[in-house]
């Protein structure tokens, strides 16, 4: 047998399409041919990884861990999500009630010590309105991103947007130092 022949025979083998003699006539030539021996291995090995299991079907096991892992991911994101707007509240309901009070500390104690001096806290009280506006368009920042669910990312963006907007105003009102100094 010709080794080309014998190339052919492995081919049908593979598809169960030999009869007896020529698969006798392909296991001689086998026998006395280093080359041929190590084609035939090699396409054992090729229509083995074509027809294994794991290629055909999927287990239906498989989707089962897929669906509990994006369950479980879906959860710790709605979490982490939760926490964040709690901080967020906290911080800007921190800063409403402690700007005001770092802010009118100072004045009012000139106040109660002159009371000529009333237009100073004209000048406080429009100032806290400003910093109350401020912190009102940084809770209606963090309402947005809440009701649009954008994802954590966009929801990082706008939390360091409005500290951004809460520091900016404490150092711009309450001037530096203050709050460290009371
Ligand atoms: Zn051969």
């Amino acid at each position: 047998m010709q080794c080309h022949t014998a190339s052919e025979y492995m081919s049908a083998r593979l598809d169960s399409q030999l009869t007896g003699e020529e698969e006798s006539a392909l296991e001689q030539h086998l026998a006395g041919c280093a080359r041929c021996r190590t084609e035939w291995a090699w396409l054992q090995h090729a229509d083995a990884l074509f027809a294994g299991p794991p290629l055909a079907t999927p287990s239906p096991l498989l989707a089962q861990n897929v669906m509990a892992r994006v369950q479980r991911h879906a959860t710790r994101m709605t979490m982490l999500r939760g926490g964040m707007i709690l901080f967020l509240g906290i911080v800007i309901i921190l800063g409403m009630v402690i700007i005001p009070m770092v802010a009118l500390s100072g004045p009012m104690d000139t106040v109660a010590s002159s009371p000529a001096t009333v237009s100073a806290l004209v000048g406080v009280i429009v100032r806290i309105a400003g910093i109350l506006a401020t912190l009102a368009q940084a809770a209606y920042l963090v309402l947005r991103a809440v009701v649009a669910s954008p994802g954590i990312a966009a929801l990082v963006v706008y939390a360091l947007a409005a500290a951004a907007l809460v520091l900016w105003w404490v150092r711009i009102v309450a001037g530096p130092g203050s709050l460290t100094m009371r």
